[in-house]
């Protein structure tokens, strides 16, 4: 894709495509852009055959407008300080949408988690939370789960956090622990249900040509982990026909539909979805090209773009990946009439059921299931609500040179207002 912009400029043409229709001062958008903080680690792993490896780490916290900062750790072989910047601006922009009041942070450590046995990805773990020290805190930054780290990461960073700072509760320094540890109910399945609660949302609203409910719907799968493979379930569980899923060696099809315990059991046991029997083997390629009502990013990043964009045959796009779809990309989906349900929405019931167990930590409270997915519904449904509003606004009364405004268009502008105003009404320190 060498015709594509970096992953941060995209996230920032985005955001000055549609920023600019707030009417807002530039330099006060400027302000809202720009990343906070960066730190950036080194530190190094004992392998288990005693050799020594340095290990390259960063976290951004975009956003001191409210603190504490939120945002997950990924543990990716091609992560970098740009990519964990713009990650932390999507997660500025998702807590404003869903009104969690966080700044947004990322984190990123280069390790390949496929070659490293669990006691080298636990010492990773610690050293980088020793190296983090105390940037990270129950009221100052907050990390989670996110590609290649979970439950059992977020208890080794909460354990070596407990350890240095005795004798006070906190639980409250990560989400995404064991629900044993003070993690929350529904955390696990939090992003996925998210995207649901958003998907049948939007439909309510008669925006997706030729599809107004998610019974019988066929939906195609990128990514078969957190986010992907709970998607699997609920989608399915909702009503709706999943022909298709992939994961990073590839994916399969059945025009029937998939069996979604039997595809999350031989991933479990193979490592991967491809050879389930009765399924047809296709590539992430031909994965995104699979006609479909659908189309479920929830990979990672820029896997939608300039080169493929015309080929996607779907109505609908529902990005439980962060940033998948690319600026390019965004304009091909759009002349095709293409509806994209954007990352900082689709995805922020992760972060919304984190701020519920922040809150829960705080109180040494555990709420139960339904609590939680009620109140992940509510916020998800006014979310979608919020945006649809703002796109028929913006829709009628288009400035500059937005043209034919989009979802995500209308999500950035309902997120840089809300910025604005708490940082207007911050006001300038000295
Ligand atoms: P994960 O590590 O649990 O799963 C990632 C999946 O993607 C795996 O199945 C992997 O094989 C697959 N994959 C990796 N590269 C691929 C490729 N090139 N083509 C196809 N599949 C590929 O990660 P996750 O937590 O599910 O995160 C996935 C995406 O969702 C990321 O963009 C992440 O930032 C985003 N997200 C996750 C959460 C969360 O709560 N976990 C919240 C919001 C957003």
């Amino acid at each position: 894709m060498p015709t594509e912009p970096s992953f941060l400029e995209q996230v920032h043409l985005s955001f000055d495509r549609a920023s600019a229709q707030t009417g807002h001062d530039p330099r006060l958008l400027d302000q809202i852009k720009t990343c906070n903080s960066v730190y950036y680690f080194t530190f190094p792993l004992i392998r288990d055959d005693g050799s020594l490896e340095s290990i390259e780490a960063w976290r951004a916290e975009h956003s001191h407008h409210k603190l504490p900062t939120k945002g997950g750790i990924r543990y990716s072989t091609h992560v970098n300080e740009d990519e964990v910047i713009a990650l932390a601006t999507l997660m500025t922009f998702k807590c404003a949408i869903v009104d969690v009041p966080f700044g947004g942070a990322k984190g990123g450590v280069i390790c390949d988690t496929k070659q490293l046995s669990r006691a080298e990805k636990r010492r990773i773990t610690r050293r980088f939370t020793i190296s983090l020290d105390d940037t990270i805190g129950p009221h100052t930054d907050i990390p989670a789960p996110d590609m290649y780290t979970d439950q059992e990461t977020m208890a080794w960073i909460y354990d070596t956090f407990d350890v240095m700072h005795p004798g006070q509760n906190n639980r409250a320094v990560v989400t995404g622990k064991p629900v044993e540890l003070g993690g929350s109910l529904g955390r696990d399945e939090a992003t996925a249900r998210g995207c649901l609660f958003a998907t049948r949302q939007l439909l309510t609203h008669n925006l997706v040509e030729g599809l107004d409910k998610l019974d019988g719907a066929a939906v195609v799968i990128q990514g078969c982990g957190n986010a992907g493979g709970t998607a699997l379930r609920l989608y399915h569980e909702a009503g709706a026909k999943v022909v298709a899923i992939s994961d990073s060696s590839g994916g399969i099809y059945a025009a029937d539909g998939l069996d979604p315990a039997s595809v999350l059991a031989f991933k479990a046991e193979h490592g991967t979805v491809v050879g389930l029997p009765d399924t047809t083997t296709i590539t992430n390629d031909e994965l995104l090209a699979t006609e479909c009502d659908i189309l479920i990013p929830a990979a990672m990043e820029n896997q939608i773009h300039g080169d493929n964009a015309a080929n996607v045959k779907t109505r609908l796009i529902v990005e439980a990946a962060n940033g998948p779809t690319t600026p390019t990309a965004d304009k091909v989906l759009a002349t095709n009439d293409i509806v994209v349900l954007p990352d900082i929405c689709a995805n922020a019931g992760g972060v919304v059921v984190s701020y519920f167990e922040w809150v829960q930590n705080l109180e040494n409270q555990q709420w139960d299931i339904d609590k939680v997915n009620s109140r992940l519904e509510t916020r998800m449904t006014r979310a979608v609500d919020n945006i649809v509003d703002c796109w028929r606004e913006i829709r009628d009364d288009a400035r500059g040179d937005l043209g034919k405004p989009t979802l995500r268009d209308a999500a950035l502008v309902t997120a840089v207002r809300r910025l604005a105003t708490v940082t207007l009404q911050r006001d300038i320190w000295m």
